[in-house]
């Protein structure tokens, strides 16, 4: 069994909704113990900052799926949830499931890059990972906590 930590976001048909039953798909993968999933949290838009704000939160599983196993799962429940791919990069969506973190996998392939190439900057990602695995290293030993000093909040806020 492999440790796994997911990113997931959504600012569309009801984020908060989309998010916790996105928690709860997740609980349903095959070859796969469901061990926590943080707080949700509210945060400002990346990129085009002409839509809504963002529900996020980061969820740990223990899985014997292989990384694409796991990629195609996981892009199924985004299409389950009536996500819909456009052009535009960081555009709304209903719901965004990342890898972040594979075990201390480190992976480059067309399809999948492990750690995911996004999460040591931003905000949504590593204050929710930290809530529930505030001592977590990052393969090559990097530390969550020294990879949060250098990120701002930018508003990010429990939501509720
Ligand atoms: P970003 O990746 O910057 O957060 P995004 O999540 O909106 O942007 P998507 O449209 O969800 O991007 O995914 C684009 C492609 O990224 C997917 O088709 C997938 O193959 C690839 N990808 C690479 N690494 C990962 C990963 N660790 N988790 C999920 N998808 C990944
Ligand atoms: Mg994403
Ligand atoms: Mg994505």
């Amino acid at each position: 069994m492999i440790t796994v930590y997911i990113a997931i976001g959504s600012n569309l048909n009801d984020p908060v909704n989309q998010t916790k039953n996105a928690i709860e798909a997740l609980k349903n993968l095959t070859k796969t113990q469901f061990l926590q999933a943080s707080s949700l949290y509210s945060s400002a838009p990346m990129g085009p900052q002409d839509q809504p704000d963002y529900i996020n939160a980061v969820v740990e599983i223990q899985t014997e799926l292989t990384p694409i196993e796991l990629l195609n799962l996981t892009q199924a429940i985004e299409l389950e949830h009536g996500r819909v791919r456009k052009g535009e990069r960081w555009g709304p969506r209903t719901l965004d499931l990342d890898i972040l973190l594979y075990g201390n996998d480190v992976i480059h392939s067309e399809r999948l890059v492990i750690p995911h190439y996004g999460m040591h900057e931003r905000e949504f990602v590593l204050y929710p990972l930290a809530e529930i695995a505030p001592n977590l290293k990052l393969p090559g030993g990097i530390e969550l906590s020294n990879l949060l000093l250098k990120v701002d909040k930018n508003g990010l806020s429990v939501w509720q």
